[in-house]
């Protein structure tokens, strides 16, 4: 089905600026939603014309996704330059080191790191999983009481500062340090490719996060610039809807027309 004049129209405007982000969710947005998870596969022409997009001059292409980054890329086949933006913005495969965290998180993760060393020593038997934004503490096969201890201590160290969210669970606590979110990231990879324009598509909660951050644009110039395309039903903030994959790879391929009209 051809796109509506108003959003060929966006299209075209959109792709007119000298630096652009085009960024998408990847589950409901590229791919299917599937029983599944790691079944999810990108609809035909989703990835060909993504990447298309991502070889030209001044076009930025990223996925962002709730989804943990390896199996992004693994589920989406996205290889460089194509940006990865994986677990709702806490890693990306722009940063060197795979992560988006403020200083005080990256501190904050330090210092948890530093208290984890000395709770193991503590309780020798406990295992420490490394997590994008945190830190996991199993117990499972340390004898009863020194099991509950343990996580006792684990628990406590949510104190060490007010932004760590301590999930407990069965023989195992998480402590994560504050969450990014989809808008967040966003942002901040438009400042540092200093994109004149940003294009956010997605279907969920979590895109919504993503339309807000780019509606609520302080610079109202640039906001005017940003096109946010909602895929599917539900309410939103997004400025534009299509119906499924298969349409926003439709309004891909007409953003890579006119993108590559106007830059080569
Ligand atoms: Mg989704």
């Amino acid at each position: 089905m051809p796109l509506p004049p108003e959003l060929t129209d966006a299209v075209a405007r959109f792709a007119a600026h000298r630096e652009v982000l085009v960024a998408t969710d990847f589950d409901g947005a590229l791919a299917p939603l599937v029983l599944d998870p790691m079944s999810a596969r990108p609809v035909e022409g989703a990835m060909e014309t993504l990447t298309a997009l991502s070889d030209l001059p001044g076009t930025t292409v990223a996925l962002v996704s709730g989804r943990a980054l390896e199996p992004l890329r693994e589920l989406s086949g996205a290889d460089d330059p194509i940006v990865l933006v994986g677990s709702h913005g806490v890693e990306s495969s722009a940063r060197p080191d795979g992560l988006v965290l403020t200083d005080e998180q990256r501190g904050l993760l330090d210092h948890l790191e530093e208290a984890l060393d000395r709770l193991s020593e503590d309780y020798p038997g406990v295992r420490v999983e490394r997590k994008p934004a945190g830190r996991v503490v199993h117990t499972r096969g340390l004898s009863r009481p020194l099991g509950e201890e343990a996580l006792e201590a684990a628990e406590a160290l949510g104190e060490l500062h007010t932004s760590l969210v301590v999930t407990p669970g069965k023989e195992v606590v998480e402590l994560a340090v504050a969450h990014v979110g989809k808008g967040a990231a966003l942002v901040g990879l438009a400042r540092e490719l200093g994109a004149d324009a940003v294009l956010y598509a997605g279907d969920d909660v979590t895109d919504e996060d993503g339309f807000a951050a780019l509606a609520d644009d302080p610079d109202t110039e640039r906001a005017a610039r940003h096109l946010s395309v909602r895929v599917g039903d539900g309410q939103t903030r997004a400025r534009f809807r299509v119906a499924d994959e298969h349409e926003l790879v439709e309004l891909f391929r007409a953003l890579l027309e006119a993108r590559a009209g106007a830059v080569t």
